[in-house]
């Protein structure tokens, strides 16, 4: 295990500026928090952390990263917490930690394919910062190069598969080729130990085959570019034997026709050094043909950049050849790493490394979804973009997939129904929200729950996905429902009052079988919606007296007409009042009554019951169906709020309107609407719609604005238009 003053010692050598001090913190503070936990390897837990910093270093990353990857396990595995760590350390680590923390988490979980989907686009969206992925990728190697210490196989397959999954192609994704290699190796090892063996076994024959061909081979090609006045580095390599697994499953190639598994790279000065070197190789060896790919001019997602070849080489052996410059190479071998670590030497990387890597990060993603060449992404072209997506957590750390856009309250109805329709507010991210906040990538959302509520209909307006959407209406009308029962339950119950005939359930009951209802709740709802009136539900409960009572309810009704005071001491009326106004009992459009009023209801087919004041004139044409007449009267007084309506006539001149909408805001009356229906010169018509608490409230508002001097006419309007009424 690396000691603390050789990693230190480490970073200062490529970042004389790197911050001492804390990297010192950092690997005392995970030594002691881990305290003598152990590796599967019996080593010290803390070895890992150390190990893991320092695979960083090779890929020369920042004081902030280093000490991320020794802190990284220490919110999962030990009693450190986010908090603790941002005092010690600052937030950026501590936020940086709590990412690696994240990704670790949905390991946990990531069994089957499509969470292994989920999981590898997460790990891109939740990539905040792109050093807390290059973290987690060394965490993964290190793991990886441990494997073996596992005993349990099962563990170690799983392992294994995740990584050739999800790591591996991530690694390539963002250009670290040296790390995919190995990672993809390692696994290979684990997962496929024949396939392994033979290919290792065929890549030592041809080997011996052909000696020393290998530097052979880069002699020459180096001796042969000097000859043409370029200096090049030439280096030869074999493949890695997973990479020639790949192809063999790729293009069903047999081990005995295993030939092109030599690779040569030749690295020169400059970009105009490329294309010469790929001129000299041309003329003297033939090659073949569509395999040329010129990735200097068109660089991969990645950033990387190369000319490829395959030649056919002195032994008549295929052999590919990569050429490339300097820095070429550097982003070949560490991808998006190299653009962090070099990040502050922007003459040296003038193109990529003026971009964040964050921002290169997105857009490669963004340029993906286009769809790069086919062979670009082989491998992996199965990551669809995550544009659509934004990935969230629970407070416990369950990830939740959601469309973009969606909101909190989404997510609750995504969490569980029951968390959706209780849901009286948010905190995300620990901050307290309205629930119609829309999420981002990495959110953790905790839920608000109350124990009475219940969705309404204007949450719909807060919600984008079909679950929630659909969850809501089907609360909305269940609820609406039982609304809509306790108006028929009212309605019967006021009837039977009325003819002094006792309405308990059994009497009702034998309503049911008559009616061919299946239930008395059913029976009830069609009451209340007025597909079935109260008088029939009446007739068939008391079948013997059938006639005579059905007379005497007309005359009772009838007498009841007009004459709301008559039965209000009884409580026989039904209350319009909070649980009914508006939703299952409902105001007949262009009608503004208000408590104080005398009203009366109809019962409409399919609405229920429409109030009417009961002066109407629009009451005459019900006159032939007066079973349709409901009594009703206005609920307890409360701080509930009415829609109601003026009619202004108004000084046609500055600042009238301000003076009007302020003599209504002094009487604590809402204005829903206000709208102009004629100008002139000196005078303008306003309807304005306001809600008031009852007929009082509303006359005051009235005087008021009559006694106003912008206004020289001011009337209530009850009746909508006709104001004949
Ligand atoms: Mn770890």
């Amino acid at each position: 295990m690396m000691r603390q003053y050789e990693l230190v010692d480490r970073v200062v050598s490529y970042d004389p500026v790197a911050n001492e001090d804390l990297l010192n913190r950092a690997y005392v503070y995970a030594t002691q928090k881990h305290g003598d936990q152990k590796r599967a390897s019996g080593d010290p837990y803390y070895s890992h952390p150390v190990e893991v910093a320092g695979i960083l270093t090779d890929l020369h990353l920042d004081t902030a990263s280093i000490a991320t990857a020794l802190l990284h396990d220490t919110i999962e595995d030990t009693d450190a917490t986010f908090g603790e760590i941002e005092k010690i350390f600052g937030k950026e680590i501590a936020d940086m930690v709590n990412g690696v923390t994240k990704m670790s988490l949905l390991e946990l979980s990531s069994a089957d394919a499509a969470q292994a989907e989920n999981f590898r686009k997460l790990l891109l969206a939740t990539a905040s910062d792109v050093r807390i992925l290059l973290v987690k990728l060394a965490d993964r190697l290190h793991n990886m190069r441990t494997l073996h210490f596992i005993s349990a196989e099962k563990k170690r397959q799983r392992i294994a598969q995740e990584t050739l999954d999800i790591y591996a192609p991530l690694a390539g994704r963002i250009g670290m080729q040296n790390f995919r290699e190995e990672l993809e190796d390692l696994a290979f090892a684990e997962v496929n130990v024949e396939g392994r063996d033979l290919i290792v076994e065929r890549l030592s024959e041809l080997k011996q085959d052909s000696g020393d061909m290998l530097e052979a081979i880069a002699y020459e090609f180096s001796a042969l570019l000097g000859e043409n006045g370029i200096k090049a580095h030439v280096h030869g390599r074999q493949k890695r034997p997973f990479s020639i697994w790949r192809k063999m499953q790729n293009k069903s190639i047999s081990l005995e026709q295993l030939s092109d598994v030599f690779g040569y790279r030749v690295v020169v000065a400059d970009e105009a050094a490329c294309y010469q070197a790929l001129g000299v190789l041309h003329r003297n060896f033939s090659y073949v043909p569509g395999r040329y790919k010129d990735y200097i001019s068109t660089p991969k997602r990645n950033g990387y950049q190369s000319l490829h070849t395959t030649i056919i080489g002195p032994n008549q052996q295929r052999v590919e050849v990569q050429i490339r410059t300097e820095q070429m190479h550097e982003i070949a071998e560490k991808g998006v790493a190299a653009h962090w670590a070099y990040k502050d030497k922007q003459e040296d990387y003038p193109d990529i490394a003026k971009i964040e890597p964050f921002n290169w990060l997105q857009d490669m993603v963004a340029q993906l979804k286009n769809g790069g060449t086919a062979e670009e992404f082989l491998e992996n072209t199965k990551l669809e973009l995550f544009n659509d997506q934004v990935f969230c957590f629970t407070p416990k750390g369950r990830l939740i997939a959601i469309p973009r856009g969606a909101t909190a309250l989404d997510f609750a109805y995504a969490v569980h129904t029951e968390i959706g329709h209780s849901c009286i507010g948010v905190r995300i991210n620990g901050l307290k929200l309205p629930f119609r906040t829309m999420l981002k990538n990495g959110d953790e959302i905790e839920i608000i729950r109350g124990e009475e509520q219940l969705p309404n209909e204007s949450w719909l307006n807060h919600v984008q996905t079909g679950k929630a959407r659909a969850a809501i209406r089907h609360a909305l009308r269940e609820h609406e429902a039982a609304d809509f029962i306790s108006l028929g339950r009212q309605m019967v119950d006021n009837l039977f009052a009325a003819e002094a005939v006792e309405s308990d359930d059994n009497v009702l009951d034998r309503a049911l079988g008559v009616l061919s209802y299946s239930s008395l709740d059913d029976l009830l709802e069609a009451v209340g919606r007025g597909a079935l009136s109260a008088a029939d539900v009446l007739m068939a409960s008391l079948p013997k007296k059938g006639r005579r009572k059905r007379d005497r309810f007309a005359g009772a009704m009838r007498s009841l007409i007009g004459r709301p005071d008559k039965l209000s001491d009884n409580g026989q009326m039904l209350p319009l009042n909070g649980a009914f106004y508006g939703t299952v009992v409902k105001v007949a459009e262009g009608f503004f009554p208000l408590p104080g009023d005398e009203i009366v209801g109809i019962v409409t087919p399919g609405q229920g019951v429409v109030v009417y004041p009961a002066n109407a004139r629009e009451l005459a044409a019900f006159d032939d169906s007066r079973e349709r007449w409901v009594p009703m009267q206005w609920g307890e007084e409360s701080n509930q709020l009415f829609a109601s309506r003026v009619h202004l006539t108004a000084v046609n001149r500055t600042g009238s309107l301000s003076v009007i909408t302020q003599t209504i805001a002094d009487f604590d009356a809402n204005i829903t609407n206000l709208s102009m229906i004629h100008l002139n010169e000196d005078f303008c018509d306003l309807t304005v719609d306001v809600e008031v608490r009852d007929k009082e409230h509303m006359e005051q508002l009235v005087s008021a604005l009559q006694g106003s001097r912008v206004i020289s006419e001011a009337k209530r309007i009850i009746f909508g238009g006709s104001e004949e009424n």
